[in-house]
């Protein structure tokens, strides 16, 4: 493993599943800071992982290699402007704010920058998490490599060529964790209409959402409509549930879930 030392600006909850991967991972607890304004985030990290934590973002990005941007979009432009004193042109930095272009980050810093922007999900926090990650063609290889490594300790990553392809990742991953919280939180109320108690009803729907989603990671030769057909014998119980998404339209409601999901996220660059 690269041993860059890495900085965190903003700990909270993506800082803490991010460095909880790492640290799980073996990554050395002195190499991992984190800042924070309020204490109580920066002792409970401490107390649980044993990394660096302070209240100065300037002196912990100043003896960073990599500086993680860790806090709200909102906030990003100010917490940028008041690392401008700092020489970053051996550094990394890396964002995990949704929505900001790359382009900007030069114009907060006053300086060109190697700036690498990621997109995480929150399955991250239990190491089950999909990551998109976007860089210039002006990024190193060690660079990319170093930002790969620090977001697989929280799942998966994907580059994408495009900048724009990142709202794509939104649509994909970023976001559709709900998704399937909603599918899963519906099927759960029509179990209790049905009279099944409200425990029961969690239990089935989430192994069955657990079992479906290993069965396509574990299926990679199978399309998703044969690991479908394989289960639904015509004329038959899912046959008759299938048709019902089908005729409601299932694919174009989710069609347009995701391209307005898309176009929000463009709204809000
Ligand atoms: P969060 O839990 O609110 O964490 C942000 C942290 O930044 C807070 O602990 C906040 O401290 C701290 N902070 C505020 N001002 C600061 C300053 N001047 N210097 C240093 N730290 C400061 O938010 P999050 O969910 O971790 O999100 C962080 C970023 O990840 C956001 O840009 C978000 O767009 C992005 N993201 C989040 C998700 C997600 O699912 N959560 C997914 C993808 C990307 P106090 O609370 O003490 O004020």
């Amino acid at each position: 493993m690269t041993q860059a030392k890495v900085c965190f600006i903003g700990a909270g909850n993506m800082t803490r599943s991010i460095v909880s991967g790492l640290i799980n991972n073996g990554y050395p607890t002195e190499l991992v800071h984190a800042t924070n304004p309020s204490q109580a985030k920066l002792d409970a990290l401490h107390a649980d992982f044993g990394i660096v934590v302070s209240n100065d973002n300037v002196k912990a990005a100043e003896q960073a290699d990599v500086i993680v941007l860790s806090v709200k979009p909102q906030l990003m432009q100010q917490v940028c402007e008041q690392m401008q004193s700092l020489n970053l042109s051996n550094k990394l930095v890396i964002t995990i704010a949704a929505g900001i272009p790359a382009a900007r980050y030069s114009e907060y810093f006053n300086q060109s920058i190697n700036l690498i922007r990621t997109m995480p999900n929150t399955p991250t926090q239990l190491g089950f998490g999909m990551t998109g990650l976007y860089a210039d063609n002006n990024i190193s290889e060690v660079h990319k490599a170093i930002c790969q490594q620090l977001m697989q300790s929280g799942g998966k990553v994907v580059w994408v060529e495009k900048e724009e392809e990142l709202n794509q990742v939104i649509a994909l991953a970023g976001s559709s964790p709900a998704y399937f919280f909603l599918f899963i939180e519906s099927m759960i109320e029509t179990g209790k209409k049905m009279g099944m108690d409200e425990a029961k009803a969690r239990a089935l729907a989430e192994q069955a959402a657990l079992g479906a989603a290993q069965m396509v990671i574990q299926n990679q030769d199978l399309s998703l409509a044969e690991l479908r057909n394989n289960v639904t014998s015509k004329g038959g119980t899912t046959a008759q549930a299938i048709e019902t998404f089908e005729q409601g339209d299932l694919r174009g409601l989710v069609d347009k879930a995701m391209n307005n999901c898309v176009a929000r996220a463009e709204e809000m660059a």
